[in-house]
């Protein structure tokens, strides 16, 4: 099966330098292509990745574009591939811009079969990576597979590679556990909260850190936009973040560690991925015009998200990918009247829910932890929607997501573009 290896890289300063300039480079190439496929599409028409690659190629051959030849030109037709699934899956207008400072500087090298990886002893390996030669990493835990492409890319002050390999693991035929299930309430309160009454509860950020991210926050509102300063404030504050990132990561990896090797059936909610990411309406305070109440917003704001976010996509993401390995099966239940339907005698009752914690029912009397008996009604919905027949479709498997991106690789893989004689420069926008 496909999966990933993460190592933290030890470049030599000059690796570094080099790893920043590709970046650049991609970035470069990914903001030029993109304003390409919007000028394109202001005029009604289209223009693909291969015609996008060729002119690349051309602009290598000239004088004022040489900085493009420097760079591994594998890294730049990957960006250009990346550009063209985001654009076929999200739309040309969707597609962002890569900006300097918000997007960290990552490069794809997509032909894994050329690049050798060795390991110099029990602690350190060392990978040939084209024009960036020999660079070492860290080997936490064994590569194990063949590498199908690596990525290199920066988080704050650390490189790291990527490898995607594949181990040569066939999923099982049946899980360890058959008939094994169990459904999963995703709450704030308790992170998760499993339908045999189980929790799995950490606090990413800590009051004192949530605290400390306001005050870092208020340091950066005081510094001047392109200063020393401010470069150092916006540091603190992704340093801070990206700490709490990781405890929301390990949390997710060992969840999902749990929850797969221990269940044949794990059932989430669906979440309403708009509530995640929507705005918040605004909400007047009828009793003092041009005053509003308070309506949540700043829980979705940027530095709060980021902080405050409890990882639930993420939780669900590793169940999935976890769940190849053990042969579970990971579904998704409409979440309505989870919370408030009784899990004995399936009455619905806003009532039933006396508080956060307690549920009981108004039919019945029947009492629980309200997250466990919503955890139960989420699995009841799942043994019934997984019992329906199905084609023999495994829900934790995942296919390439369109033709466009798979026929592009294929492409990249079987040939590299040749030089043209004539060059349309005229379409590219200034680099
Ligand atoms: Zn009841």
């Amino acid at each position: 099966m496909l999966t990933g290896r993460r190592y933290r890289l030890d470049f030599t300063s000059e690796q570094a330098g080099f790893a920043e300039q590709v970046g650049g480079a991609c970035r470069s190439v990914w903001n030029t292509a993109l304003e390409q496929r919007r000028t394109y599409r202001r005029r009604g028409a289209f223009i693909n990745y291969h015609e996008q690659a060729r002119q690349l190629v051309e602009a290598k051959n000239e004088p004022e574009f040489a900085w493009l030849a420097e760079v591994p030109g594998h890294c730049l037709q990957q960006t250009l591939i990346d550009l063209d699934q985001a654009c076929a899956r999200h739309g040309t207008w969707k597609v962002r811009w890569k900006s300097r400072v918000r997007n960290a500087p990552s490069f794809r090298f997509p032909e894994g079969g050329k690049i050798a990886v060795e390991r110099l002893n029990r602690r350190w390996a060392r990978a040939k990576l084209p024009k960036l030669g020999w660079v070492r990493f860290r080997i936490t835990r064994p590569l194990s597979g063949t590498v199908k492409n690596a990525t290199v890319s920066r988080d704050g002050g650390h490189w790291y590679i990527s490898f995607l390999i594949d181990d040569a693991i066939c999923p099982p035929e049946r899980h360890a556990a058959p008939g094994t299930g169990v459904g999963i309430d995703r709450g704030v309160v308790n992170v998760v909260t499993r339908s045999d009454g189980a929790f799995h509860h950490q606090v990413f950020a800590r009051d004192r850190e949530v605290e400390h991210a306001k005050k870092l926050q208020r340091d950066l509102a005081r510094t001047t936009k392109g200063s020393q300063r401010r470069k150092r404030a916006a540091a603190r504050i992704a340093g801070l973040a990206r700490k709490i990132r990781r405890r929301r990561q390990d949390f997710a990896a060992k969840t999902a560690h749990t929850l797969a090797t221990s269940f044949e059936l794990v059932v989430f909610e669906a979440l309403a991925i708009k509530n995640m990411t929507a705005g918040v309406e605004p909400r007047p305070d009828l009793a003092q015009p041009g005053a509003f109440l308070p309506n949540g917003a700043a829980g979705k704001s940027g530095l709060n998200r980021s902080i405050l976010d409890k990882g639930w996509h993420r939780i669900e993401l590793a169940s999935r990918s976890k769940a190849r390995y053990t042969g579970t099966y990971v579904i998704t239940v409409n979440p309505a009247y989870t919370s408030q339907r009784c899990n004995v005698c399936k009455a619905v009752d806003r009532k039933s829910r006396e508080s956060q914690a307690v549920f009981r029912c108004t039919s019945c009397g029947h009492a629980e932890h309200a997250d466990v008996n919503a955890a139960k009604n989420i699995l009841t919905a799942g043994r019934a929607e997984h019992a329906r027949p199905r084609p023999g479709v495994r829900v934790g498997a995942r296919k390439p997501r369109n033709r466009v991106g798979r026929k592009a690789n294929r492409q990249a893989t079987a040939a590299q573009p040749t030089a043209q004689t004539e060059p349309e420069l005229a379409e590219i926008p200034r680099l």
